[in-house]
């Protein structure tokens, strides 16, 4: 893939391939319209793969075939205007390991981006009230998500790691005050094992269009003290609007802590 400046490429997009995003009029086409009006060089489509589905079979599975043939016709029609890669976002890979690799080596996909959205017989924070939660269950829900996230870290295939806050999202939302610090020592080595095997830590920004304060800018200071320059911003859209949102900020949080060497 070219070098392009972090805020030209969003790599983290969603189609109406995905299964929760079916209904939002989303074709890989019209994201792409979106991507040249809001002036990018570069935009990765990651639908999601939630790996445990494919086998537990709780979500409508994929169309690979017809989501590559779209991806594939909007890369034609974009051509020399936009860059257009057709990625997966792959979910609970470490649930089924092997189903999970099988998807990535016989797809050919130009970009992986992995995803925690539920730990090992729990539901998605995105389901969850966690104003009804017991503390110490929050407390063990983030203990299972960074655990579970670290093993994705000794995963080959993957491109790019996605969302590493993801629950603290909800949580936050639900009014409820984190201090991330707590995991500081197993969340370190996640971002030790990117850096390690030359892999890209993504800020996806998403905290600005929901307006929560997530630790990214803990995350992203350790991953710069630990030598880490490989960052790339995703929108996570949903929606046509959602592609590129919130760049600016995102991009201004990076600044304040790389101060000018990301560019
Ligand atoms: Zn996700
Ligand atoms: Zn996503």
């Amino acid at each position: 893939m070219k070098n392009y400046s972090v805020t030209k490429i969003d790599t983290h997009t969603h189609t109406y391939f995905s299964f929760d995003a079916a209904e939002n009029g989303n074709s890989p086409e019209k994201m792409c319209e979106e991507a040249v009006n809001k002036g990018l060089d570069a935009i990765i489509f990651t639908d999601h793969i939630e790996v445990n589905h494919e086998v537990e079979h709780a979500f409508p599975p994929l169309n690979i075939a017809e989501y590559k043939k779209q991806c594939a016709e909007a890369k034609k029609l974009y051509k020399g205007k936009l860059d257009v890669y057709t990625g997966v976002e792959m979910g609970q890979i470490t649930h089924y390991p092997e189903t999970a690799e099988e998807i990535a080596k016989t797809n050919d996909f130009d970009y992986i981006i992995d995803s925690v959205h539920n730990t090992k017989g729990e539901q998605d924070p995105y389901y969850v009230d966690f104003t009804k939660i017991p503390y110490d269950k929050i407390i063990y829900t983030i203990d299972k998500y960074f655990d579970e996230y670290l093993q994705l870290t000794y995963v080959p295939y993957i491109d790019q790691f996605a969302h590493l806050t993801y629950p603290l999202r909800y949580i936050k939302k639900a009014g409820i005050d984190i201090d991330i610090t707590k995991w500081d020592s197993v969340i370190e080595q996640i971002p030790k094992n990117i850096i390690k095997n030359g892999k890209v830590y993504e800020l996806n920004s998403v905290y600005v269009r929901k307006n929560i304060i997530l630790p990214e800018d803990h995350i992203l200071q350790m991953y710069k003290d630990l030598g880490g320059k490989k960052i790339r911003l995703g929108s996570d859209a949903h929606y046509i609007e959602h592609v590129a949102d919130g760049f600016a900020q995102a991009y201004e949080l990076i600044d304040n802590i790389y101060k000018g060497e990301i560019k």
